[in-house]
């Protein structure tokens, strides 16, 4: 056992799934070819498959294809031949007296040795290495059994040369084709697994959607996904093999282990990475991975920025295809992608949770509201009416009648303020909010002009309205409209010196209608323009300070108005003044 990477030791390739269709023909071509057009009776090409050489394309009868057909030739092997070969050009020959004393992997013809010098004898081997540009063995094209009987001459060797070109060419083709096949399936999972990422919120259903595009494309049998617990989901993945608490735990710490150095784990049923495991617990795992009735396994860490978050584990029941580097690395990909899928989901989760508890504190609220409102302002009514009584009582002291009057004016405010609660509840409550329906502007706007025009006129104020002539087409209700109106004409007339102007215009843009309400006054600073639309929100500006006010107008306004499908902007400078504009839809006639 070593800590290298693992070793393939399969014992049977299968070379129809390697490549593709048409550069297996054009190999097999080659093969058939170079036997027939040269006159020999077996001809080879073979692939560099890790620590193996692997056929994949035989020309020759049913013998030599059930020898050679899957057979898995350790390099070593190959380099050993090559190494006490001559040199005949492209092709090396090694003659029988200089074969591998105990080859098993090799096909034997069933023929006596010749008595002439030149005889083929069965043991001997003609072999043409077969290089990429960087010198890299690749591959061997392989004859055997001359029809002449004899080792080749000068003439079928030149001809054997073009064919080791040829078959040179063809194999790097098919090779580059493998391996362009097998980036292809690995990214189509990694991108599935991706598009799961970003568009579930449930992270079991994410991860199961997973499944069939991660054993496609990592030509797995089995898969396991897990991912641990956290505080707002449980555990979840397809647990298709069900293993002890023990062996989870262990599990678990690899795949920490293996996050942390950002790599995958490789067990076989008899190899395992020493660096990563211990001898114990290595032979625990190899063994419960071989009586699930496997033999090789790739365990990928799940992942997202410094955590671990679970694991995935991907099996083979056949340890011919060897884990590729290309797949351990593409694992590793797929495996961070998993890692942000469930790092999303559940931020989602929490996200949901928090949603639904800050409604539910949401109408708590709204409740509170409209139940302590309700209580308020019936004794306020009654506190309002007996002040009317006791101030119209004749001869009360001077004293008396400016303490009346004092307190009738904090309970005018206050049933203001409890007035504006009950109405902010009501927006709150979607049963009883105003939708709006269409209409026609003009009556608002004159109603609300008209209640602010006592207060302009002592503040002499320029009060002014530019719209345009005939009917002002608009979705809204009559009352919210005058209410939204009323209150910025009367912020604006209230924030604005003596002097000033107020003005109230209608523009009508595309599919919506625009009511500015522009004034000369105090400004808003660019944090309050913030916060000017929440409950209570009253400015931090002395000046605006000093005169009455709830807090509450600009919050009630803007609701009315996303009722109806609008909303409020404001553009505001400190000492300049400002405008909103309150934005209505125009029903389409
Ligand atoms: P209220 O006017 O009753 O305090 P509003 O919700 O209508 O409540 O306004 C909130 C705050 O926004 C006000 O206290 C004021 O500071 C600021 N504000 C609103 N309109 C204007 C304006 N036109 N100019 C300057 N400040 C304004």
């Amino acid at each position: 056992m070593s800590a290298e990477a693992p070793p393939d030791h399969p014992q049977r390739f299968d070379a129809a799934r390697w490549s593709d269709a048409s550069s297996r023909e054009s190999l097999q071509l080659i093969a058939a070819s170079v036997a027939q057009m040269v006159g020999f009776e077996v001809a080879v090409i073979s692939a560099v498959h890790g620590e193996h050489l692997v056929s994949v394309a035989i020309e020759g009868d049913a013998d030599v294809r059930a020898t050679l057909d899957g057979m898995l030739t350790p390099m070593a092997n190959i380099h050993a031949e090559l190494a006490v070969a001559d040199d005949w050009g492209r092709f090396k020959f090694v003659p029988h007296e200089r074969a591998l004393a105990d080859d098993d992997y090799r096909w034997i013809p069933d023929i006596a040795p010749g008595s002439d010098a030149d005889s083929w004898h069965p043991m001997d081997a003609l072999l043409a290495p077969l290089y990429d540009e960087d010198g890299e063995l690749r591959g061997l094209l392989s004859i055997d059994l001359p029809i002449s009987g004899h080792r080749p001459d000068p003439t079928q060797l030149g001809l054997l040369e073009r064919y080791a070109a040829q078959a040179e060419r063809a194999l790097l083709n098919a090779l580059e084709r493998d391996a362009l096949a097998q980036r292809l399936r690995l990214s189509e999972a990694a991108r599935r697994v991706v598009r799961f990422a970003v568009s579930q919120a449930d992270v079991e259903a994410a991860l199961d959607d997973c499944r069939p595009a991660l054993l496609e494309g990592y030509r797995a049998d089995d898969l396991t996904i897990r991912t641990y617990p956290d505080d707002t989901v449980g555990s979840g993945g397809t647990p298709s093999i069900s293993v002890t608490e023990r062996v989870r735990a262990q599990v678990r710490e690899l795949s920490q282990a293996c996050w942390g150095q950002q790599r995958v784990g490789v067990l076989t049923d008899d190899w395992f990475d020493d660096t990563l495991l211990d001898e114990h617990t290595a032979r625990t795992l190899i063994r419960v991975v071989v009586d699930l009735g496997f033999r090789s396994a790739m365990l990928v860490p799940i992942g997202a920025g410094q955590r671990c978050v679970g694991h995935l584990i991907l099996f083979r029941t056949d340890r011919a295809v060897p884990w590729t580097r290309d797949e351990r690395d593409g694992a590793l990909d797929v495996a961070r992608d998993i890692g942000h899928a469930v790092l999303t989901s559940r931020n989602l989760a929490r996200e949901q949770r928090l949603v639904s508890e800050l409604r539910a504190l949401d109408t708590y609220k709204t409740r509170l509201l409209s139940t302590v409102s309700h209580e308020l302002k019936n004794p306020l009514g009654a506190i309002a009416g007996h002040l009317e009584l006791v101030g119209a009582t004749p001869d009360l002291s001077e004293d008396t009648q400016f303490s009346v009057s004092a307190m009738t004016r904090a309970t005018t405010r206050t049933s203001r303020v409890v007035e504006d609660l009950l109405t902010l509840a009501q927006l709150e409550d979607p049963e009883t909010r105003e939708t709006g329906t269409a209409l026609d502007l003009r009556p608002a706007l004159s109603a609300a002009l008209e209640s602010v025009r006592f207060a302009a006129e002592r503040r002499q104020l320029l009060l002014r309205l530019d719209a345009p002539d005939g009917p002002l087409p608009a979705c809204g209700d009559e009352e919210g409209l005058e209410r939204v109106l009323t209150n910025l004409l009367g912020n604006a007339t209230k924030y604005t010196a003596r002097g000033g102007a107020v003005t109230l215009a209608v523009t009508y843009l595309d599919d919506q209608v625009e009511i500015a309400v522009r004034d000369q006054g105090i400004g808003i600073s660019p944090q309050d323009q913030e916060r000017l639309f929440t409950e209570f929100f009253r400015s931090t500006n002395p000046v605006a300070l000093a005169e009455p006010g709830t807090g509450l107008g600009l919050a009630i306004s803007s609701r009315i108005v996303s009722g109806y499908g609008g909303r409020i902007t404001v553009e505001s400078e400190l000492g300049e003044g400002s405008t909103f504009r309150v934005l209505l839809p125009v029903p389409t006639p």
